[in-house]
């Protein structure tokens, strides 16, 4: 690793929604100017590194620091915008605390998205999409993703269904019995899509119209009833070891 490279490894890392090219002028919005200014303790100078999910990474340098204004200036890109296996996570919205974790480690993980599906049993009416989507900004900065997972407005399962896109592998998490993990998963590639249900798992009415559904892979995660979480988790790791990154 050279000195520049393992300089940049301990550098502060942040999302920024505006385009990002050599000579870009960024200004960073209050709280990560707050952020870097107060908590970082970042001078004029100093570099940091910034992402925007398109550009790949950019090591920028600090121009102007305020409390609540921070101004850098892109100089080189330090990675590659990264290649995301073309992985969904459709899941159930679950209570605070656990989708929240579910939200941070699947983008861990580098699902390409996460759609949250409402089923019949689904406890949390209206999640919280705008804390959801800081979640997944927060994980990916922390794990070095330079791709934030598309969080598309929640859909109810009969009209996921109904649109699902020609070709993608509708990989359905099963409680009650399907098919072995990793056999399955290593010959279902990408485009593919991994479906979780709520706390209180699919209603047999959904069952049936999920295993009906063309192409619909039944899963079983093993014999043990997993918590919805913990079944997505251990769904996306495994197809990922199996096919993605
Ligand atoms: N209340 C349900 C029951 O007792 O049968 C359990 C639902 S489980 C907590 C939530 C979701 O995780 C399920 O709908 C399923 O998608 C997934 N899941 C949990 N354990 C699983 C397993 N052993 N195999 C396949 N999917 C599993």
């Amino acid at each position: 690793m050279s000195e520049t490279d393992r300089s940049l490894s301990t550098t502060p890392r942040l999302f920024v929604p505006g385009a990002l090219a050599a000579g870009a002028a960024i200004s960073l919005d209050a709280p990560q100017s707050h952020y870097l200014a107060s908590v970082m303790r970042r001078q004029p100078g100093d570099m940091v590194r910034l992402f925007n999910g398109r550009d790949g990474e950019w090591a920028a340098r600090v121009t102007a620091v305020a409390k609540k204004a921070v101004a850098l200036v892109a100089e080189q890109q330090s990675a590659p915008q990264e290649q995301v296996a073309d992985l969904w996570l459709c899941a159930a919205p679950l209570k605070k605390g656990r989708i929240d974790w579910l939200v941070e480690k699947a983008c861990e993980l580098g699902v390409a998205r996460l759609q949250l599906v409402t089923t019949q049993r689904t406890v949390v009416d209206k999640p919280n999409l705008e804390r959801l989507g800081a979640h997944l900004v927060e994980a990916a900065e922390q794990s070095g993703r330079t791709a934030v997972p598309d969080l598309p407005a929640p859909l109810p399962l009969e009209r996921l269904l109904k649109s699902w896109p020609e070709g993608r592998a509708l990989i359905f998490a099963d409680e009650k019995g399907g098919e072995a993990m990793a056999a399955t998963l290593a010959r279902v590639p990408a485009p593919a899509a991994i479906l979780i249900g709520p706390e209180g798992g699919f209603t047999p009415d959904e069952r049936a119209a999920i295993r009906a559904h063309r192409g619909a892979i039944a899963l079983s995660l093993g014999p043990r009833i997993l918590r919805a979480e913990t079944a997505a988790l251990a769904a996306v790791a495994v197809w990922q070891a199996l096919n993605g990154h």
